[in-house]
């Protein structure tokens, strides 16, 4: 078991709502970045004195341009329906972890400056001034949020905690207190392409590697091409696809599948990320200009279609926003959906009998499958409503004989987040992001005694390394999270490929 310097929650059978513990994370807060990651992001640097003014300022230019973000700071009724619906509520006890104590950080600034009430009779309304206390706690606090959205399922007034969230900290960037980890990120896909600052040459080296790799375990040369002009498809996938387990074996796997379907494909150095934080620091111009590299790419490379690999958050900002963010796309093909996800191209082919699959190399595993928030919540797959919890779901069954969902609460809609979404993937965050999977953990555990479920299949990059980081403080080992392209890799049978019955029908041939 992975040691921890605070207290791992116990899993339980049942779900439980804890008893509230005031101030419980107040202490968690992540480094804040420096001013060379926030400047080429379009901040400032740092916190200025009059910080004051400017982050009110910045609060009434968004409230003029989100009318969304006004309506959920007017419109909560108090009724408590999404007080137990947080899982770093449930994890920490924290009440300022429950999305309405949340909404309330902001809610409270919001009442004190825009509202007549809040200006003229303050503690009447719950309003407050926005001091530096304040800062910190909205500092602190929407740093525990992963934009999830699990709380907006049950709130009766569909108010969307992620979005406060996403607005404090577009605030708070606008004064100079931005978070060290996303904006690092950011500022390397600006300059190298990729979140991981992986360049070009080692992009190359890694993909010429699973060629290699590819061909000596089948005997059938897959490629693994790198700025093909002239391909069909650009594969704009995580970058921890191209080297962090279990993504790598994803990313093998999306391979086999479009050399089994014939097609050419190629990914980019220029845009060789689908991750696209801006979105976790609710900018919409850096999600714009992450964008417009996929754009550029595209057009460069002069492709007809555009894949997304297995990344939750960069399926919702591609499925939700891409085409307003870097459209319009009307220079690709129009038979097919700007963008695809490979979980659809994968399923289309399974249904038209493309592909050809040995069920029994996943034999080794009971499978589970974990909705990833972002995909569940915020995105759909197909031509169907429900296309995203199902058809992830029909290509783990295609290739795998052994599968069995958690608990019902606990899946499609209503998923837990992995606890390390919405830019929360960093260590300086390890025990908010260890208490708040424990809600996933114990249906995960659940599972496992009553079905003798092994492994845990995603489709984020985000959940695959936080899983793997977190399940260890839970007595899990890191290597029961899979990539479901992983398990398709597992399954297919390549056109031509050496089967180990081959093998063995070559020792046969060889004793006789
Ligand atoms: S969006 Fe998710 S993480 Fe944020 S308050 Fe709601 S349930 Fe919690
Ligand atoms: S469920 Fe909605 S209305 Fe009810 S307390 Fe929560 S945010 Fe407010």
């Amino acid at each position: 078991m992975a040691k921890a310097n605070f207290t791992v929650p116990e899993l339980k059978q049942y779900a439980e709502i804890p008893a509230i513990e005031p101030g419980a994370m107040a202490h968690s807060s992540p480094f804040v970045s420096k001013p060379e990651f926030q400047e080429p992001l379009g901040f400032p640097g740092e916190l200025a004195e009059d910080w004051q003014d400017h982050a009110i300022a910045k609060m009434g230019e968004m409230l003029g341009k989100y009318r969304s973000l006004r309506v959920y700071l007017d419109s909560c009724v108090k009724c408590g329906s999404c007080t137990d619906k947080c899982h770093y509520y449930i994890g920490t006890k924290d009440p300022k972890n429950m999305p309405v104590g949340r909404q309330d950080l902001m809610r409270k600034v919001y009442r004190r400056y825009f509202t007549l009430a809040g200006k003229y009779f303050p503690k009447l309304v719950g309003a407050e001034d926005f001091t530096r206390e304040v800062l910190d706690d909205w500092y602190s606090y929407f740093h525990q949020c992963s934009q999830c959205r699990r709380c907006s399922v049950f709130c009766p007034y569909g108010i969307d905690t992620a979005e406060i969230s996403m607005a404090a900290r577009e605030i708070m960037d606008g004064i100079g207190m931005g978070q060290k980890y996303c904006n690092e990120i950011i500022a390397k896909v600006y300059k190298i392409g990729n979140n991981l600052g992986l360049p070009g040459p080692a992009l190359l080296d890694t993909l010429e590697g699973l060629e290699e790799d590819v061909e000596d375990e089948t005997g059938v040369a897959v490629k693994y091409p790198v700025d093909q002009e002239g391909a069909e498809i650009l594969l704009v996938t995580p970058s921890a696809d191209f080297f962090a387990e279990p993504h790598v074996d994803g990313l093998i796997g999306y391979g086999k599948v479009f050399h089994e379907a014939g097609v050419s494909w190629t990914v980019s150095s220029y845009a060789s990320e689908a991750a696209n934080f801006g979105m976790f620091i609710g900018s919409y111009e850096n999600m714009r200009q992450i964008s417009q590299r996929i754009r550029k790419a595209a057009i460069d490379l002069k492709v007809k279609r555009i894949v997304f690999g297995e990344c939750g958050h960069a399926w919702r900002v591609a499925y939700s926003f891409l085409n307003t963010l870097a459209g319009p796309w009307d220079f690709l093909d129009p038979r097919y959906p700007v963008p695809q996800h490979i979980c659809e191209f994968t399923n289309e082919l399974i249904k038209e009998g493309k592909l050809k699959f040995d069920k029994s190399q996943n034999d080794d595993m009971v499978l589970t499958f974990h909705d990833s928030c972002n995909v569940a919540r915020a995105t759909r797959m197909g031509d169907r409503p429900g296309g995203q919890f199902e058809i992830p779901r029909a290509v783990i069954k295609a290739v795998c004989n052994n599968y069995f969902d958690m608990d019902e609460e606990t899946i499609r809609e209503r998923t837990f987040c992995c606890g390390g979404g919405g830019g929360l993937l960093t260590d300086d965050l390890m025990e908010i992001r260890v208490k708040g999977a424990k809600p996933r953990v114990e249906a995960l555990n659940n599972v496992m005694q009553e079905k003798g479920v092994t492994h845990l299949a995603a489709i984020c990059a985000i959940c695959k390394s936080q899983f793997s980081k977190v399940l260890p403080f839970y007595g899990m080992e890191m290597d029961q999270v899979v990539s479901v392209h992983q398990l398709v890799s597992n399954a297919i049978v390549l056109t031509g490929q050496e089967t180990e019955n081959d093998d063995e029908d070559e020792e046969a041939g060889d004793a006789a």
